[in-house]
């Protein structure tokens, strides 16, 4: 690196100055580059990855270059402050955050400072934002389901705790409500929400709190948000940040969901850190490092065994694609990281197919083995009866003529859509979804015409909590977990067909 003679002389005058203080210099640096929230630091031979650095003024910065005559830092809060010449300590800490009970309820920036003007967060609990994933002997098999609320995911693509989903598709497509109905849904079910927003509009993000106060979810949630306006290494640090904080409660034995929304974003930010850091780009500009970026992140969830008091953390990690393109760089990696996606689809989308799900392309690859049997009978066919049904569909487009089985494919495919169709912050318990998905599958909706299966569905549910045989199902539904024995769903949908 060429360094101009005035600032070495600069230099060397500082570090003569600093030993008449009789300091540890290994430890003390100074400035000789700054800008881009980016500074290189002269001497500090001592400095660690990923160590907090004291900038003085309350303005910190992190490690991450750690080259033979300087260190590459990221700096947090306001970079202008700092100018070249400026000392730099070193602290011998990795970088913390608040963490603990106090934080529910709460807005937070990703070094732990609130953002809702509620105050000071009163926690004398910090964490380290880096650490090694739980191992493997640690953890357990998923075993208990996150229910979204949303029928399509719960049928098909099932979320246990512990597990990583992703939730992929172009922009505008639904990505985010599916992760906030999710959070909508988990009211009483004993699961902390975290919301991580990264590189979001600052609008987007009060929106959705103004959401999860207005369905009173906020008091079991807390907010990480590291808007668009920010500099690129807070929105860098988000995302561990949020999974510090999961780990506290999971740790206590308690269920955690994380939503990081989204990890797009978090790639871009990371990429332009490592290009001002001149590290060498490759594929599509991104540093060789991008799949440990988020690798190192995603492993981090995980269901605790027994021992360590069977917490978890679940992540719904959310991916922006280009015009569907699921097949680029950081889509792919982290396709590859979690254990299974939820692709969205935007000509879904506009035909009015919300959420917008591509059944064929979305799996869930260990969330099967935590859903509950009863609608893991009933959701067994969704996924053959709505491929076959895209397959047959572009027949009926001909106006050719139909023998009737295919007739009737196409029939039940129409209704399977209507069926798994769902409004925002619409959550549908369990049990109601078991019974809809029953007389879907066992042709009860086939006389219904298609216009008119919403309010079909409506007056079901509300029939289901009123009436005699209604309530004897679901009280069996919830008590057993499985279909009932007898003809129980049967009788009840009869008696409601015929009273309709
Ligand atoms: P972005 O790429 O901007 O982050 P996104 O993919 O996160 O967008 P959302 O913000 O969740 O998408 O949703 C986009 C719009 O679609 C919103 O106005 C939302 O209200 C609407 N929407 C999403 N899901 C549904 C649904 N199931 N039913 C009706 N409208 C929906
Ligand atoms: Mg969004």
């Amino acid at each position: 690196m060429a360094m101009k003679i005035d600032e070495i002389s600069a230099l060397i005058k500082e570090q003569i100055k600093k030993y008449s203080q009789d300091l540890e210099t290994n430890s003390i640096g100074t400035v000789i580059r700054v800008g881009d929230g980016i500074a290189f630091v002269y001497g500090l031979d001592d400095a660690m990855n990923g160590e907090l650095l004291d900038f003085g003024n309350e303005i910190y910065g992190m490690a991450l270059n750690l080259e033979q005559d300087q260190v590459g830092a990221i700096i947090f809060g306001n970079a202008n402050n700092v100018k070249e010449g400026d000392t730099v300590k070193c602290t011998k800490r990795i970088l913390e955050v608040p963490v603990g009970k106090a934080l529910l309820g709460r807005v937070i920036n990703p070094i732990g400072k609130p953002l809702d003007g509620l105050g000071e967060i009163k926690t004398n609990v910090y964490r380290p934002i880096e650490k090694k994933a739980t191992g493997v002997m640690a953890r357990k098999s998923v075993n208990t389901p996150l229910q979204t609320g949303i029928k399509v995911i719960d049928a098909l693509v099932p979320i246990g705790r512990g597990q990583r989903e992703l939730i992929i598709g172009d922009r505008q497509t639904g990505k985010t409500s599916i992760a906030i109905d999710t959070i909508i849904n988990q009211k009483g079910k004993d699961v902390i929400c975290i919301y991580v927003a990264i590189g979001q509009k600052e609008s987007t993000v009060s929106n959705v709190i103004e959401t999860l106060k207005k369905y009173d979810a906020m008091s079991y949630s807390i907010v990480v948000s590291a808007s668009a306006s920010n500099m690129a290494p807070l929105l860098y640090l988000a995302p561990y940040a949020g999974v510090t904080i999961a780990e506290e409660f999971m740790f206590q034995g308690k269920d955690v969901l994380i939503i990081y929304d989204d990890l797009s974003k978090h790639a871009v930010s990371y990429r332009e850190l490592s290009l001002l850091l001149k590290r060498p780009p490759g594929r599509e500009a991104f540093p060789g490092d991008v799949f440990y970026l988020h690798s190192r992140l995603l492993e981090r969830s995980a269901k605790l065994n027994d021992e360590l008091g069977g917490g978890s953390i679940t992540a719904l990690p959310i991916i922006e694609t280009q015009a569907g393109d699921i097949s680029s760089y950081i889509p792919t990696n982290v396709i590859s990281i979690t254990d299974g996606q939820i692709f969205l689809q935007s000509d879904l989308f506009y035909s009015g197919v919300r959420p917008a799900i591509n059944a064929g392309l979305s799996v869930s690859r260990v969330g099967g083995n935590a859903q509950i049997k009863a609608i893991k009978k009933v959701s067994g066919n969704l996924r053959l009866d709505l491929a076959s049904y895209r397959e047959l569909e572009s027949f009926t487009q001909f106006g050719s003529d139909l023998d009737p089985v295919t007739k009737m494919k196409l029939e039940r495919g129409k209704r399977t859509i209507e069926v798994l169709k769902q409004g925002l912050h619409e959550a549908m318990a369990v049990e109601e979804q078991v019974v809809i998905l029953f007389a879907l599958t066992k042709g009860y909706l086939d006389d219904i015409p298609v216009l008119e299966i919403k309010t079909f569905e409506e007056e079901l549910v509300r029939f289901l909590y009123r009436d005699e045989l209604g309530k004897k199902v679901i009280k069996i539904l919830s008590e057993t977990k499985d279909l009932p024995k007898g003809k129980e769903i049967e009788e009840a949908l009869e008696k409601f067909k015929s009273e309709r």
